[in-house]
């Protein structure tokens, strides 16, 4: 689950890792009247799950109420295109205004894991604010690793360490220990996979404040941070949220072969099966393990509320669910929904004869197959 920065930053609030004075978050131009602005220069930023926003024109400073009010209105609605994005980038629907601040210095810092020490480790350069990528590429010599102890957390001499090879101002010591500290406390207590600020910066006053912030938390543990699970979901397409709903493990994909399977290991064969044969798979879509009338009709639901889809390709294995039984829930979900492009079917499994029999004497047209390689060569061709 990646979090925006303002809703990483609420987390840094709670962990008393400094951040810039937010004035709001708003979605309409007009809710800019009622936040209570005390100052300019403000800075106006897209929240938007992707890095490189200040490049691409997401990060703006805005010198007064006229320039914010044009600032937002066209940032709100924007199509922002990073270097993290793709071509079709990603709609700004929410901009955060926080009170903008004189830099006198960017750093970079975060707590990733490090598999192969099977540890958390803070990575940091005292040359922030620009790509990490690239400074790793071409200047890898001010690059600082410190691996950390799950169970203990950054220990003070090891922040000490970061912040003499950071040359932190020696005023800064104390601060930049307290906020090393519980940065990685937030990566341990959140089970994160990510927490980075790029940049971390120190202010003309010489202040330390964390500016961005991006956060990722392992979906695996999200039962164990039940207010994360208030949060919008705002990685899925509308398609994956409804999926979801019916514990349908579904991914949009760019092709136009829509694919019901059972089981996670089956469906990625499935799409590289379909690739191979020349094709496109519109989605990956699992139907988990019941497979029952209900989920089939759910799933046939969703592959064909994607507009994309031109065929669709049912691929199930019959093992404790037999092919007959199966057969019977393709039939009778495919009486329940009105399909209007081509079904190929391939079952295998238990009672594969009898489920075959259901399918051709059911009266629908379902395009048989006798194995994944065969079903996905029709699944194309019909596609085309
Ligand atoms: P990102 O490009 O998506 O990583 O967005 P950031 O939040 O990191 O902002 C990009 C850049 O905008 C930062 O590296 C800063 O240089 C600049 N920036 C952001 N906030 C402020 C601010 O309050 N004052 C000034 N002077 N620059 C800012
Ligand atoms: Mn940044």
């Amino acid at each position: 689950m990646k979090l925006v920065e303002y809703e990483g930053k609420d987390i840094f609030i709670k962990y008393s890792i400094p951040v810039s004075k937010r004035y709001g978050v708003i979605k309409e131009l007009e809710e800019i009247s009622k936040l209570n602005i005390d100052g300019y220069p403000v800075v106006i930023k897209a929240q938007v799950l992707t890095g490189g926003r200040g490049k691409a024109g997401g990060v703006k400073i805005a010198k007064n109420y006229e320039e914010a009010k044009k600032i937002i209105s066209a940032m709100l609605g924007m199509t922002l295109v990073t270097h993290q994005t793709g071509p079709c980038g990603v709609k700004v629907e929410e901009v955060l205004i926080e009170k903008a601040t004189d830099i006198s210095r960017e750093i970079y810092i975060s707590v990733v894991m490090d598999r192969k020490i099977s540890s958390p480790t803070v990575i940091s350069s005292k040359e922030g604010g620009m790509s990490i990528e690239e400074l790793a590429r071409n200047k890898p010599e001010l690059i600082v690793k410190m691996p950390v102890d799950v169970e203990s957390g950054l220990m003070d001499w090891q922040a000490r360490e970061l912040a003499y090879k950071l040359e932190i101002e020696k005023e800064l010591f104390g601060e930049f220990i307290k906020f090393a500290k519980n940065l990685v406390r937030v990566f341990i207590d959140y089970d994160a996979s990510l927490v980075e600020v790029n940049p971390l910066i120190i202010t003309k006053e010489n202040k330390l404040i964390a500016l961005d912030s991006k956060v990722i938390i392992d979906d695996n543990s999200i039962f164990r941070h039940k207010e994360l699970l208030h949060l919008p979901d705002r990685e899925s397409s509308e398609l994956e949220r409804e999926a979801k709903k019916f514990e349908i493990n579904y991914i949009g994909l760019d092709g136009n072969i829509g694919c019901m399977v059972n089981g996670a290991g089956l469906a990625m064969a499935t799409l590289d099966t379909i690739k191979l044969a020349g094709g496109d798979a519109a989605n990956f879509l699992d139907v988990g393990g019941g497979a029952n009338v209900e989920q089939i009709t759910n799933a046939f639901k969703i592959i064909l509320k994607d507009k994309k889809v031109k065929a669709i390709l049912v691929n199930i294995f019959g093992g404790i669910m037999k092919c007959d039984n199966i057969a019977k829930g393709i039939v009778e979900a495919a009486k329940n929904v009105c399909i209007k492009v081509p079904v190929v079917v391939r079952l295998e499994g238990t009672n594969v004869k009898e489920g075959k029999k259901i399918l051709s004497e059911s009266g629908l047209k379902f395009v048989q197959a006798d194995s994944l390689w065969d079903g996905c060569q029709k699944a194309v061709s019909l596609s085309k």
